[in-house]
């Protein structure tokens, strides 16, 4: 959800939006619960088996999946073409927190792969 204009004073946007590619409306997430039985984490598995999913915990431990398609109303500028009409959802995504400037705090794991998966139940 790539904000326009860029600025600097909004309480919600504090970042610049410039140069980045709108990684924010590339992507839904759906929360998810947490996976405990080797049935949830089978569930996880078939996922991200997925082209284009991933399952992630947040930094506040919720669960999300993402679906990595890009919103229709996503402009070739990397702009939104309804702005004035776009979702509360859209309007409300801090930017300080979003994929670009929160990335390294934002997520406590991320699962793309079988192996990932491996992983983090070999060590839990
Ligand atoms: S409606 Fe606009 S701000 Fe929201 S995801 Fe689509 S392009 Fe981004
Ligand atoms: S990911 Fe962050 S920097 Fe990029 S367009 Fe979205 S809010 Fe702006």
């Amino acid at each position: 959800m790539h904000t326009e204009p860029t600025s600097v004073s909004s309480p919600l946007h504090r970042q610049s939006c410039v140069g980045c590619d709108a990684a924010c409306c590339r992507s839904v997430s759906v929360q998810w619960d947490k996976p405990v039985t080797s049935e949830d984490w089978d569930r996880i598995r078939w996922l991200i088996l997925h082209k284009n999913t991933q399952v992630y915990e947040d930094h506040e431990g919720d669960w999300f999946i993402d679906f990595f398609t890009d919103c229709v109303h996503l402009r070739s500028d990397q702009r939104c073409g309804i702005y004035d009409n776009r979702p509360d959802i859209c309007k409300e995504y801090a930017n300080d927190e979003c994929l670009k400037h929160g990335d390294d705090k934002y997520y406590n794991r991320i699962f793309r792969t079988q192996e990932d998966i491996d992983a983090y139940l070999a060590c839990n």
